[in-house]
């Protein structure tokens, strides 16, 4: 069985990976399995542990690093957000791609750790319209709103190190953009 890509999905918060993630992940000739991720962050309103994220307290996700059982993990305005190694490696080894869904100091982990690593960034068409995306949102105070426009700009300086971008400016054209990219790699790996 041939081993499945392992694929960097970033972007800055609130640029709506998650919209455009929902809109390619179901397509079956992708063949693709999202790796749910460790987390110290309060659970939002309709979330679900175990689906959205593994909701933990940092003295277990402290233990998380100390037993290296994280592929990459970085602190986000505050809180912890890792991901579980042993996971993905077992769902690569049943063949399925699988989509890091995840902020940019841990990507760069990963883009260094494995070069193979398929990397997509969405960019947001500006950050005036990224600043209405996460008000709109309404899940976050607006202190915590100004820390996360503050890094994504931050992070936008670093686009460049991916291996492609893709602007979100319609959910269903970002997402039929990264179905592309995500086909032509499977089948350049066959
Ligand atoms: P949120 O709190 O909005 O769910 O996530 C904040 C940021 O952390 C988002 O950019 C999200 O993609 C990212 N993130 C989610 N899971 C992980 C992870 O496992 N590792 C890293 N480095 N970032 C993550």
């Amino acid at each position: 069985m041939k081993r499945g890509l392992l694929i960097i999905f970033s972007g800055p918060s609130g640029v709506g990976k998650g919209t455009v993630r929902e809109l390619f992940i179901h397509r079956e000739e992708l063949n693709l399995a999202f790796s749910i991720s460790m987390t110290t962050r309060t659970k939002r309103p309709g979330e679900i542990d175990g689906k959205d994220y593994y909701f933990v307290d940092r003295a277990r996700f402290e233990e998380a690093i100390q037993n290296d059982e994280l592929l990459e993990y970085a602190e986000f305005v505050g809180n912890y957000y890792g991901t579980p190694l042993q996971e993905v490696d077992r769902l690569r080894d049943m063949g399925k791609n699988v989509i890091l869904e995840i902020e940019v100091q841990g990507a760069l982990q990963v883009i260094d750790k494995v070069p193979d690593a398929l990397s997509i960034f969405l960019v947001p068409p500006s950050l005036e319209e990224l600043k209405r995306r996460i008000e709109n949102r309404r899940t976050e105070d607006p202190e915590i709103i100004d820390q996360r426009l503050s890094k994504a700009s931050k992070e936008m300086d670093l686009m460049n190190q991916y291996r492609y971008v893709v602007c979100n400016d319609d959910p269903q054209f970002a997402a039929e953009m990264v179905s592309l990219i995500i086909r032509r790699n499977i089948e350049a790996t066959l």
